[in-house]
């Protein structure tokens, strides 16, 4: 009932706005870009002026660009300072928008709206408005709550952004439940390609994405002792590894780890800087990996969170050890 509450009052809110600002979390992924490209395009649709940002990268990644055929998204540099209304979407925290976090403060100084749209366990209720559910599978759902909830029809553009989010964020519909397909069913019919999206996000992949993998992946370790004896597999990826592959292709590394069957936990360290790492942590069903990703300053979800963290790469896996040590159980 909460929730319905908060929707009515977000729909209110994006209703009468005449400028509205729309971010996606740092290095956005398809639920981050395409839940705020679909509530741009539909609030674009209704009369308002929208612009769609992030902190980083400066461009959009090159498997998300298809998400933006109107050019709705702008450099954060050209971010204003304030807006009339400024929506953060799938960002657990304010930190998440990177170097646009400063523009929550200033908008509500100004006298301005910030609605935050999310749907991470661990959000912390940093604007004005919420619509904030971690039972929705994806940001894209709750959004598309919204746009129903505007009135604003359904068009092939903003049930694509829409479908993008929500095959990533269920890990291709592994994780579904039947409203998921419900929810599918109703963005296939404004006309999606499902399986062309599918190769576009993430079924390509260069020549170059063959020699990283097998490189990290020979580097695996598997630490069956580790996570409460649940059991921990992980690797590296350094710089090197990455010449000649977009920022993208990494995150496939961290899906495959965690087929590994004796390990409960899956872990990727990768080199954004020397002696910086961000890491990727998977579990099955057993262990909450955002509760260790909270330990080393992060966050997440039970089964999927991420943390960065400074030192050399053996420092930090300690540091993950400690931290998975007497796990959090689900
Ligand atoms: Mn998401």
């Amino acid at each position: 009932m909460a929730l319905e509450h908060d929707l009515t009052a977000a729909a209110e809110l994006l209703r009468t706005a005449r400028e509205v600002t729309l971010l996606a979390h740092v290095n956005p992924d398809a639920d981050a870009l395409g839940s705020a490209v679909a509530l741009g395009t539909a609030l674009r649709r209704r009369g308002a002026t929208v612009r769609v940002s992030f902190g980083a990268p400066e461009e959009i990644p090159e498997t998300l660009r298809g998400l933006d055929p109107d050019g709705l998204v702008v450099p954060a540099r050209d971010v204003p300072p304030t807006a009339e209304v400024l929506v953060a979407l799938d960002c657990g925290s304010q930190g998440r928008l990177g170097r646009l976090a400063d523009r929550v403060g200033a908008t509500t100084a100004a006298g301005g709206a910030v609605l935050v749209v999310d749907h991470h366990a661990s959000n912390t209720r940093f604007g004005t408005h919420h619509v904030v559910d971690d039972r929705a599978e994806a940001t894209a759902v709750l959004v598309l709550q919204l746009i129903d909830a505007l009135d604003v029809p359904l068009d092939e553009h903003i049930a694509r952004c829409l479908y993008a989010g929500l095959m990533t964020d269920t890990s291709m519909f592994r994780r579904a439940t039947p409203a998921t397909h419900q929810v599918a069913a109703r963005l296939l019919a404004a006309g999606v390609d499902a399986e062309a999206l599918a190769k576009e996000l993430v079924d390509s992949h260069p020549f170059a994405w063959l020699r990283m993998l097998s490189a990290v992946l020979g580097r695996a370790v598997l630490e069956p002792d580790a996570a409460g004896g649940f059991g921990l597999v992980h690797t590296v990826v350094y710089q090197s590894d990455l010449e000649g592959l977009r920022v993208e292709e990494v995150e496939s590394v961290v899906d495959i780890l965690r087929t590994t069957v004796e390990a409960e936990v899956a872990l990727v360290l990768k080199e954004v800087l020397p002696s910086r790492w961000t890491g990727s942590l998977r579990a099955v069903g057993k262990v909450d990996v955002s509760a260790a990703a909270a330990r080393l300053g992060g966050g997440g979800h039970r089964l999927a969170a991420g943390f960065t963290a400074e030192g050399w790469a053996g420092e930090v896996l300690a540091s993950l050890r400690a931290a998975l040590d007497e796990p959090v159980l689900i």
